[in-house]
């Protein structure tokens, strides 16, 4: 990989740790913002490039999380931080259902190429992952004329009301926030190390999901079916392989839209462009944010032209929809992503993670799987002998970790799943130091 960086791409910790800065920070927190938002890290972030996060106090902590999977390209990639100057100098904003202009038309141009599925295509741009998932199933109902909506066990689409309705986790994201939307079903995922039936193929768990789909809902009711295909805040679950086509393929022959959520997944995340050119898939409708932008807020959906296009004009938008600074970011990174190959980084990211972690497994019973794709990965924690999560464990180590310098978030249903979203543009000694405070924190944590 070609790049340079500003800071020293190295671990430190100085003197206490949260810092007297970052206590201070904490101080003015609580009496000015909100408690319902939580921070996974004590300390505040003063600069962040490349793999390490600086804090207030000077402290450097290496970064597994990238913002969870939006910072692909780094947090102050030059080009896109040029890129984002540049704009910004012309104009910042006219909103382009007022005023349009071209970047916004560029950058639907780029997604109809780099995204699956050799058909005419269109894109249309919002601000957060959950717009884009709302106004995939706005656009899905409108052309098929149906309600009801499929989502998975362990799926994340979101935290507004329709997509808090999608979200499968109960606690923190739902409880007390309803009525949530009606129209909404549930069904089973693919989720290999859970599966009652250790030998059930993804064909076979899709045909359970369809014959559920079939009984409870009915094929020609369902407008959308909507699934992540690698699953993010679920636990990083990787559907077993056939799962997905089978799915899209029965969606197919229903008339069913088929959305891909690729908002975590997509952007060189997985090894891949999108989770869905794993298996050659081809949604319908992809939904993308997260990495799209190197941090600014973008989102937006791409797909096949007559559904976008069977939405009435000003049926779809938003005053800040494809903001013109955050177009000009998504540009550059997608440039910077292609010239520098991330998708094979992130491959070479699954490699060191796999080689070993999966040693290490056959020494500590507690790691029941080893999972994930690119550099979307994460190790799922149990108690010995079994299959029972191990959620405390799983906190125990990701605090021991930030206690050394190394930010490593959680996720899954559970709580028990340790979930690695480096940057990709992390150099391998920072990265191996990383992995080696992680392994460490297992030695001295599990069993
Ligand atoms: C993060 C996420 C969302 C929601 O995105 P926001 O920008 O937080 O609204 C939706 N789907 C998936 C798969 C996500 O990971």
């Amino acid at each position: 990989m070609d790049v340079s960086y500003r800071i020293e791409q190295k671990r430190k910790i100085n003197g206490p740790f949260p810092g007297p800065k970052s206590e201070e920070l904490a101080a003015r927190r609580a009496k000015a913002v909100a408690a319902g938002v939580a921070s996974s890290l004590p300390v505040y972030a003063a600069d962040v490039d490349g793999g390490i996060i600086v804090d207030v106090d000077g402290n450097q902590l290496i970064d597994l999380g990238s913002g969870i999977a939006v910072t692909t390209v780094g947090a102050s990639n030059p080009a896109v931080a040029k890129a984002v100057a540049e704009q910004a100098q012309h104009f910042t904003h006219t909103c382009f259902m007022v005023a349009p202009y071209e970047n916004y038309v560029a950058l639907a141009e780029k997604l109809a190429s780099i995204t699956p599925g050799d058909f005419e295509k269109r894109a249309v741009f919002f601000n957060s992952g959950s717009e884009a998932v709302e106004n995939a199933i706005k656009v899905a109902r409108i052309a098929t004329g149906r309600q009801a909506v499929v989502a998975f066990d362990h799926a994340y689409h979101g935290r507004t009301n329709l997509t808090m309705g999608l979200t499968a986790k109960a606690a923190p994201y739902k409880r007390g926030f309803g009525p949530l939307a009606p129209e909404i079903y549930r069904m089973p995922m693919s989720y290999p190390f859970r599966e009652e039936n250790p030998n059930i193929s993804g064909k076979e768990a899709a045909e359970r999901a369809i014959l559920a789909m079939e009984k409870q809902i009915g094929g020609d009711q369902i407008a959308a079916i909507i699934i992540e295909p690698i699953q993010g805040e679920g636990g990083f679950i990787v559907p077993a392989t056939g799962f997905l086509p089978r799915v899209a393929e029965w969606a197919k022959e229903n008339g069913i839209v088929f959305i891909a959520d690729e908002v975590q997944a997509g952007f060189a995340r997985s090894g891949a462009w999108f989770a869905s050119d794993i298996e050659q898939i081809e949604p319908d409708i992809i939904t993308v944010a997260k990495g799209i932008a190197g941090g600014m807020p973008l989102s937006g959906i791409v797909g096949r032209a007559d559904l976008l296009d069977s939405v009435h004009g000003g049926g779809l938008g938003g005053t800040y929809g494809g903001n013109p600074v955050a177009v000009a970011a998504a540009l550059e990174t997608i440039k910077f992503m292609e010239e520098q190959d991330l998708p094979a980084r992130a491959r070479e990211i699954e490699e060191k993670f796999f080689a070993r972690f999966t040693a290490l497994q056959s020494a500590f019973p507690a790691i029941g799987e080893v999972r994930g794709r690119g550099a979307m990965i994460a190790l799922e924690f149990v108690k010995a002998g079994g299959k029972e999560p191990d959620a405390d464990l799983t906190k125990a180590i990701a605090a021991e970790c930030l206690a050394q310098g190394v930010v490593i978030l959680t996720c899954g249903t559970y709580g028990n799943v340790v979930r690695l979203l480096p940057p990709l543009v992390i150099g391998d000694e920072l990265l191996n130091d990383a992995l080696d405070v992680l392994e460490s924190a297992i030695r001295k944590l599990a069993s």
